[in-house]
């Protein structure tokens, strides 16, 4: 018989939460408070956890799907860091994970010393299993609101609700012509008025001001959630620290080596939060001097999200001002592309009404898939730039002894930027130096997560805890990137 746990899993006050109820009818729009879906999708996440904490993480096709998408996405990651009720189970999965991806890393890299190597393993991961499920889950809870929707006499008001926009652009991209265009107006309308609501906010309440006090009923709350859907993940990004952001005339190139030569977190990481921090803080201090900064808002709903933990209710008004007006303009397009131009006359024969008819209908599959693409985001835009500037940095640096050592004796990279990091196709030389380091933190790590599981058996009581105790949340952070300012 295995020895019992010394840190057994606790088991959880509150009943396992059933997964039956995704089934009820999207009839729930009409009581629920904001987006249907998005109400939906939040309890998802928590079932999610909750399977995967307590029963699911140990299965060999979990494993498999994790490996081959390099754990949790950054939000998932950062969510079970949180909760230390997931320490053993995730301390086994990322003991399983750290040998299997660090011998494949170790393999490519024997492979390639022989001339052997082809395209790297890991360039592309799979998407993460957690945002799988919930996707799958926003996929039939969509289904459910299509099929109720698309009767002639349904009433589509009612059914949408107050439907977020990101929610609002995948419904449409499944819907027939006659419901979007019965759809559409009505949505435009929802659009307006809450940017008219928002247009009446008195300039005085601009300024600092504290998420907690807004209340729920707060036309621009209403209208955030309009824009962006629920702010399940904000909590991760880190608060504005406008005096880390604004340092005069920093060297980029000396920044970058005192990361590399830490060894708290991923250099890439730091890179990307300290340029989401400068965007941010310039926002926030231009906005109240009349600057056009109309196309440097965030607006993909992870960064709208994020805005609102700025506390700073001026720039929150404008992003999300920006990003409803964006979103009206879309579905006008739409509209405008879908309603039949006034025909000459000379041309309403019954012959040609048939062949006008088909020819109207060519721009609808076009306006779908224009309606269902995201608004492109000046906020991720920077960020990926970051990210892939940072990189090609750090392959211009390593090429020289003294700062190779320097990058082999700090953190190395998240599994997420060393991802990247072989998209960017760095030199041979770079690219074994980077695979070895990561080989090589992978080894380190997976020991640390060994030796907690090892002390955690009931016969090794005696054994006080190190640090080798919170190696699970230093997994989480390596496979999943850095977040330790961001959870705050
Ligand atoms: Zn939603
Ligand atoms: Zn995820
Ligand atoms: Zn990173
Ligand atoms: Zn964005």
């Amino acid at each position: 018989m295995a020895d019992p746990p010394r840190n057994p899993v606790l088991n959880p006050t509150a009943p396992a939460p059933a997964r039956k109820s995704e089934e009820s009818g999207p009839s729930q729009i009409l009581t629920a408070e904001g987006c249907f879906i998005c109400h939906r999708i939040s309890t998802w996440d928590e079932k999610y956890r909750f399977w995967f904490l307590h029963e699911n993480y140990s299965f060999p096709e979990t494993l498999e799907r994790l490996t081959h998408s390099l754990g949790f996405c950054f939000f998932h990651g950062a969510q079970a860091a949180l909760d230390p009720s997931g320490q053993s189970s995730l301390t086994f999965v990322h003991n399983v994970l750290a040998r299997r991806v660090g011998t494949i890393i170790s393999r490519d890299l024997s492979r390639r010393s022989t001339g052997k190597g082809s395209i790297p393993p890991f360039a592309v991961p799979d998407p993460c299993p957690a945002c799988k499920d919930r996707d799958d889950a926003t996929g039939r809870a969509l289904f459910s609101l299509v099929s109720e929707i698309e009767p002639a006499e349904s009433d589509c008001r009612t059914l949408m609700g107050s439907l977020c926009f990101p929610h609002f652009r995948v419904l449409v991209s499944r819907l027939s012509l006659p419901v979007l265009l019965r759809i559409l107006p009505l949505y435009e309308t929802a659009l307006s008025s809450a940017m008219d609501a928002l247009s009446e906010e008195n300039d005085k309440t601009a300024g600092e001001w504290s998420i907690r006090g807004i209340e729920n009923n707060d036309p621009l709350r209403l209208a955030h959630r309009l824009a962006a859907g629920e702010e399940v993940n904000a909590k991760f990004f880190p608060p504005l620290n406008k005096e880390k952001a604004i340092s005069t005339f920093r060297n980029p190139v000396t920044n970058f080596l005192e990361d590399l030569s830490a060894a708290d977190a991923c250099p890439v990481c730091k890179e990307m939060d300290r340029a989401w921090t400068e965007w941010m803080a310039w926002l926030a201090d231009n906005l109240p001097r009349g600057m056009e900064v109309r196309d440097l808002l965030p607006v993909c709903p992870a960064h709208l999200r994020a805005t609102l933990r700025l506390s700073n209710r001026h720039l929150v008004a404008a992003a999300v001002r920006n990003a409803l007006n964006l979103a009206r303009n879309q579905v006008r397009q739409g509209l405008m592309a879908l309603s039949p131009s006034p025909l000459p006359n000379s041309r309403k024969s019954l012959f040609r009404l048939g062949r006008l008819r088909h020819r109207e209908e060519r721009p609808f599959p076009e306006v779908r898939r224009s309606l269902g693409r995201p608004l492109p985001c000046p906020v991720c835009h920077r960020l990926s730039v970051a990210r892939d500037r940072a990189l090609l940095l750090l392959f211009a640096l390593i090429e020289s002894p003294q700062h190779q050592a320097r990058f082999e004796g700090g953190y190395g990279l998240c599994l997420r930027h060393f991802s990247r990091s072989l998209l960017l196709k760095p030199s041979e030389m770079v690219s074994a130096i980077l695979a070895e380091v990561e080989a090589a933190r992978l080894a380190l790590l997976q020991w640390e997560l060994e030796e907690s599981l090892r002390k955690d058996a009931w016969m090794y009581r005696p054994e006080a805890a190190g640090t080798e105790h919170t190696a699970w949340r230093r997994a989480v952070q390596r496979f999943s990137g850095s977040f330790g300012e961001r959870s705050g």
